[in-house]
């Protein structure tokens, strides 16, 4: 079955995490496929380096712009960072929630899975993007910090549940989201199950990292940082810049299929397969 244009329903714990698969959503952005992104929080609480900073001096060489802002007015200029960064990428619908982050912890704000069941029913997606909900720290022990990461997946994963529930007085169908995928980054390369060659969107990468401007970035750290990991994540994947996935569930098809990265593996030269890393031109 050819994909009718697909709904995708992206949700974070902050700000920042969409990039993780904004090159993915600016492709299906372009194809005419929607995309919802859905923060849990303003991210007020993480990041804030700029103020980390200023605090670090005394008192009176403070910037006082910085450490008498509020955090109202440093939660708007994230959402702003927010709605410019998804135009990078083709995606309008940009929704951030209020629950609090550092810790974003589901059992304190249980209403969260409320809200995320809401917004499935609404939307309705194909694909679901989130975060990991797999628990892992060094040596596979639990991280000591709460994770707003860990447990933004959580509350998705427990919406979707309940998205698929009848209840009595319920005013529209139930839902189950066919497919859910978490971001290759909070997974080794072993452990992917499919990778997007996002090379197309690797300036639109870029120039997102370095629009986060209230967590400090610029144009030399954006460069650098999305050109390692997406030029890392892109040699796994054969291709200058790639964006890897793992899925909640194996997905059933009527045969087995293979893209097109993967078939031409069998015939191309090995000059080939390294331009291909190194965007040039096949010889
Ligand atoms: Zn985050």
């Amino acid at each position: 079955m050819a994909n009718e244009n697909l709904r995708f329903l992206v949700v974070m714990a902050h700000p920042h995490d969409f990039t993780h698969v904004a090159g993915t959503c600016g492709i299906h952005a372009k194809m005419g496929d929607s995309i919802t992104w859905v923060s849990m929080t303003s991210g007020r609480m993480t990041h804030n380096e700029k103020l980390a900073d200023e605090l670090q001096k005394p008192i009176a060489q403070q910037d006082k712009s910085i450490v008498e802002q509020t955090p109202e007015s440093y939660a708007a200029e994230k959402a702003a960072e927010l709605k410019d960064v998804a135009a990078q990428f083709g995606v309008s619908e940009v929704e951030i929630l209020e629950f609090t982050d550092k810790p974003f912890v589901v059992e304190r704000q249980p209403q969260s899975i409320e809200v995320i069941r809401e917004l499935i029913l609404k939307t309705r997606p194909h694909i679901i993007l989130t975060q990991s909900p797999y628990i892992s720290g060094p040596h596979g022990l639990v991280p000591s910090t709460n994770n707003d990461h860990t447990e933004t997946a959580v509350a998705v994963m427990e919406a979707k549940l309940l998205a698929q529930l009848p209840r009595y007085g319920q005013k529209i169908a139930p839902y189950t989201v066919p497919a859910t995928f978490f971001p290759g980054v909070y997974f080794d390369h072993t452990q992917w199950d499919f990778a997007v060659d996002v090379s197309e969107f690797f300036e639109n990468r870029v120039t997102a990292e370095a629009m986060y401007k209230s967590q400090g970035h610029d144009e030399q750290y954006a460069r650098r940082r999305v050109g390692l990991k997406l030029g890392s994540d892109g040699v796994t994947a054969g291709v200058p810049y790639a964006e890897g996935f793992v899925q909640e569930k194996f997905q059933t098809v009527p045969h087995i299929q293979l893209s097109d990265y993967t078939l031409k593996k069998g015939t191309e030269s090995r000059k080939d397969q390294i331009n291909n890393i190194a965007g040039q031109p096949k010889t």
